[in-house]
């Protein structure tokens, strides 16, 4: 497996290319606002030759969701997130103006919701979705539990991307549209913390962790 980290947009956002073995690729939140974001992307994906099939979204804060527009026009593919996030795509202008950040050309409509236990698959990657409500209430993770060779190193551990449910040493805010801050500790809880502890943690903002690290806040 390839995988890619791009920082995007004025809030530094994560987002991730993840290209399978025959270049099958998958994106989380590519939420490039910028230009010359667009075309960093375009052109890591361009040179390694990938065909991006699908767009996945942690959640849908206007922060993770600025490159939607240009991924879905450029690679003929939609969005996909959980149901329960639908909603903050008709928030779209209201969230520009809250977050500070400008929106020229809004996200399309979701073309397939993701819920708890789905999986999302390409050949040589295979992503489980972990529903993670407190941070937005359709909050997800995505969770490679089988990454075998990332970036030419054998024998990975699990990789994990929690978008703003959960960051190296804190986690997502609850105080905005639907958050709630006992059901993201329980589900942080529950259903992250229980993976192995030598789990890689990518998040939507800041560096990597690993879930041992992050076990000791709780
Ligand atoms: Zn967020
Ligand atoms: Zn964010």
């Amino acid at each position: 497996m390839l995988l890619q980290q791009f920082v995007f947009n004025s809030f530094g956002v994560n987002g991730f290319v993840l290209g399978g073995d025959s270049g099958e690729a998958i994106l989380i939140d590519p939420s490039a606002g910028r230009e010359a974001e667009r075309k960093a992307l375009s052109d890591y994906i361009e040179t390694k030759g990938l065909k991006v099939q699908r767009l996945l979204n942690t959640h849908l804060h206007l922060d993770h969701i600025l490159g939607n527009a240009f991924v879905a026009r450029t690679y003929g593919v939609q969005p996909e997130a959980h149901e329960e996030d639908a909603f903050l795509l008709d928030l779209q202008e209201e969230q520009s103006g809250m977050f500070g950040l400008p929106l020229d050309e809004p996200s399309p409509a979701l073309g397939n919701y993701l819920a708890e236990g789905d999986v999302v698959e390409v050949p040589g990657i295979r992503l489980q979705v972990i529903h993670v409500a407190g941070h937005s209430p359709g909050g997800i993770a995505f969770y490679c539990k089988n990454p075998g060779e990332v970036n030419g190193q054998k024998d990975v551990p699990p990789l994990l991307f929690p978008g703003d449910i959960l960051f190296a040493g804190s986690r997502g805010r609850s105080d905005l549209f639907g958050g709630d801050e006992d059901a993201l500790v329980k589900g942080i809880k529950e259903k992250l913390l229980v993976l192995p502890e030598d789990t890689l943690v990518f998040p939507g903002h800041g560096p990597m962790t690993t879930i041992g690290n992050e076990r000791r806040w709780y």
